[in-house]
């Protein structure tokens, strides 16, 4: 498939001819963004969600499938960042016309929308994979993959139509892939494929939006201490095993969800202008393949 530019779609492009200066204040000042799975209180989406709100974002859409927790956290980012407009939105990621709806609640609004983190995703099912059901795989594909494919597929052409009003086009899309999808997993096997889906879609759409300067980049974390691990750190605080999670990576220690916020925000901010498709491991190095001494 051509690159979007060249399919003639969105004729008038902005060609790019300046960059981004590099910033030395708040580096998404006055962006207008949408993070996914910002309901969990330990989560990476509420972690990146303050992130973006504490480097300048003019409104943040903090969405979410469970709206437990998300009146709590928009209170709290609006209390911290009092110039920063919050929005909730309580909707399945993986659903066509949510995402979209609010695509076009943000361009109607402050029309333009420069980031998209669609971060929200599962587990998967915690069996072999001969017992796994299609329709539970599907479930784990259209949860974790088809949320960002949503996300790009209505985020890119807003990001595109509003940024001939800008200096520079500088939409970023960011999903969360995972280490699974990139190397054997002990973990779930449609958690692993769906992942390795994420970081497929941030390599062949960053190709399709060819000379737009809309970015699309995927995040794979390692081990992190969020509501989705939090079982598995609490069983091993029971059983006095807690050291050991995290022993193999070379780190040591598994990672707070802030850890990766810090990278979204580099991802979504203009300081990562030249950064496209790419998968980014923030896995205190346990993708690197250190060698296993016997
Ligand atoms: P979390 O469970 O704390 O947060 C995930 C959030 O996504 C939850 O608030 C949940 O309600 C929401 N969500 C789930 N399905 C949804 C849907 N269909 N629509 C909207 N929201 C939905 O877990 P987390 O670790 O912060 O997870 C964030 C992302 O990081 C996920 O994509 C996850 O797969 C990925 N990840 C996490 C780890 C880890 O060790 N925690 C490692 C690799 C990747």
């Amino acid at each position: 498939v051509a690159p979007i530019a060249d399919q003639g779609t969105f004729e008038n492009l902005p060609v790019l001819k300046k960059i981004a200066p590099a910033s030395n204040g708040p580096r998404v000042q006055g962006k207008v963004v949408i993070v996914t799975g910002t309901n969990s209180a330990l989560g990476i989406g509420r972690a990146s969600a303050h992130q973006f709100a504490e480097n300048g974002a003019k409104a943040i859409y903090i969405c979410d499938f469970n709206d437990s927790n998300l009146e709590t956290h928009k209170r709290e980012l609006a209390s911290l960042y009092p110039k920063v407009d919050v929005h909730t939105r309580q909707f399945d990621a993986s659903d066509d016309g949510a995402v979209k709806a609010v695509v076009d609640d943000a361009i109607r609004a402050y029309g333009r929308l420069d980031i998209f983190f669609a971060n929200a995703g599962i587990v998967g099912q915690s069996k072999i994979f001969t017992d796994i059901e299609a329709d539970e795989f599907l479930h784990t594909l259209k949860t974790n993959v088809v949320s960002v494919h949503l996300a790009a597929k209505y985020a890119a052409p807003a990001m595109m139509l509003t940024s001939d009003e800008k200096k520079y086009p500088s939409g970023s899309i960011i999903g969360t892939a995972s280490v699974a999808g990139l190397r054997s997993n002990a973990g779930s096997s449609d958690y692993s494929a769906s992942k390795a889906g994420v970081v497929s879609l941030a390599q062949t759409i960053s190709y399709q939006l060819a000379g737009t300067g809309i970015r699309i980049n995927a995040i794979c974390p390692g081990l992190i201490e969020t509501g989705m691990t939090a079982p598995m750190f609490k069983a091993a605080r029971a059983r006095g095993t807690e050291r050991k999670v995290g022993q193999l990576n070379p780190l040591k220690r598994a990672a707070h969800a802030d850890e990766v916020a810090r990278v979204a925000l580099f991802l979504g901010s203009d300081e990562s202008s030249y950064v496209n498709g790419q998968a980014w491991a923030v896995d205190g190095g346990l993708s690197a393949g250190h060698p296993v001494v016997p």
